[in-house]
């Protein structure tokens, strides 16, 4: 069986009832795209969309494999980088994809991490009223996370992400082996969105990590394949639970987020503290809130902060000195979070590791003073 096979590719499946698709978890899935493409979707043409850094090494491979199963194809290549996800980029990409004649059984293809991802598959979702799109991630982050359960979208002056659509993909394809060219610290900064799902609601994994963690970022491709396919099967679980966050199952994927977010607008979104580096940290609090709320033991606390730790991720804000960090303003940072609700704050917590659940009840003193230990 290939599934012993260390070349092999893994499926996992997002089970929608009508729009449900697969993910393929594996090695040269750029130059079997084209094949996989056509298994799913009875495609006339292929838009990839790419940024200009993953264009230039992943764009030709990517391009061949759609030859070779017979589809058209053009390319838009857009800037690298968080502002690409905006109002103008999205005008430009619609306009062109209408420039090109686009058609109802077009194709988009957002090949590239979780910014192009978002963008190809907002302009899929709002260009002739939706056009299929396939995912191709090539982050780590994109591959365990954003290319998953078809939130798309970009940002406006009023926040991250407050303009999109839900739209699933009819595909995942994420090849193992683009990663290799991934920067080691991107690459660590998807491993913490991997570690949260352990964290989440599969305390196995989490230990499967510990053990087999620095392989993963080594690049070893079983481990990554088997690292990326679990996350996947967690992520693909949630999202069949609840697509459109309104049960509250959703929200448990943003554990370590709300300090996430609150640290990352602190930095101002400058590059200081990569997403995922942000949700190391947000992973290590929302614990030691926990264990402060008397919920989860310190010991599951103190695991969760060494192995993030030994996978070379920041656990403490401390972890950037250069950064005048004060308490009041991450709370107040986090009561201007979108999750919240007549006022409240909505908190991930745990019981331990993998025994997330949701709390409208944490009191500001708690956070205040998990962040003041944080910052001593
Ligand atoms: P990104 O798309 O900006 O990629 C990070 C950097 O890596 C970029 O400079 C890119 O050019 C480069 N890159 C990508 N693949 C590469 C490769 N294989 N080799 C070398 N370089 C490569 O960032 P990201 O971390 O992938 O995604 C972050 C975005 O994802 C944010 O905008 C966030 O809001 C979004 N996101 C969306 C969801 C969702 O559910 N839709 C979930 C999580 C995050
Ligand atoms: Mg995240």
């Amino acid at each position: 069986m290939t599934t012993h096979s260390p070349e092999a590719v893994e499926r996992v499946e997002v089970d929608l009832g009508s729009r449900s698709y697969p993910i393929l978890v594996g090695p040269e899935l750029l130059a079997t795209g084209g094949e996989h493409i056509r298994e799913v979707l009875d495609a006339r043409r292929v838009f990839v969309v790419a940024d200009e850094t993953v264009a230039g090494l992943h764009l030709p491979a990517f391009q061949r494999g759609l030859e070779q199963a017979g589809l058209r194809h053009e390319a838009f290549v857009v800037p690298a980088g968080e502002h690409t996800k905006d109002f103008s980029h999205l005008e430009r990409l619609v306009d062109r994809l209408l420039d090109a004649g686009a058609e109802r059984r077009d194709v988009v293809a957002a090949l590239g991490g979780g910014v192009v991802g978002d963008l190809a598959g907002f302009a899929a979702a709002v260009t002739l009223r939706g056009l299929a799109y396939v995912q191709v991630p090539t982050t780590l982050l994109a591959q365990v996370d954003s290319s998953v359960g078809g939130k798309t979208g970009i940002n406006t002056r009023h926040g991250k992400n407050l303009v999109g659509a839900f739209h699933q993909p009819s595909l995942v394809l994420a090849d193992t082996d683009v990663l290799d060219t991934l920067p080691a610290r991107e690459l660590r900064a998807g491993y913490a969105e991997v570690v949260k799902y352990g964290c989440i609601n599969d305390a196995p994994f989490f230990a499967w990590l510990e053990t087999n963690g620095l392989d993963v970022l080594e690049g070893r491709t079983a481990p990554r394949r088997e690292a990326i396919v679990r996350s996947c099967r967690r992520k693909a679980g949630i999202v069949a639970e609840d697509e459109t966050e309104s049960t509250g199952a959703r929200a448990l994927l943003n554990l370590g987020h709300t300090f996430a977010h609150a640290l990352e607008a602190e930095c101002g979104y400058d590059g200081t503290l990569l997403h995922g580096e942000a949700v190391a940290i947000g992973l290590v609090l929302a614990a030691e809130l926990s264990a402060e709320l008397g919920v989860c033991p310190g010991a599951d606390a103190a695991r969760v902060r060494a192995h993030l730790a030994a996978a070379g991720l920041p656990t403490s804000p401390l972890d950037r000195p250069a950064v005048a960090w004060s308490v009041a303003r991450l709370l107040d940072h986090m009561a201007h979070d979108k999750k919240v609700r007549d006022g409240r704050v909505t908190f991930v917590l745990m019981r331990g590791i993998g025994a997330a659940y949701l709390s409208r009840e944490v009191p500001r003193e708690a956070v205040a003073a998990v962040l003041g230990n944080a910052l001593m």
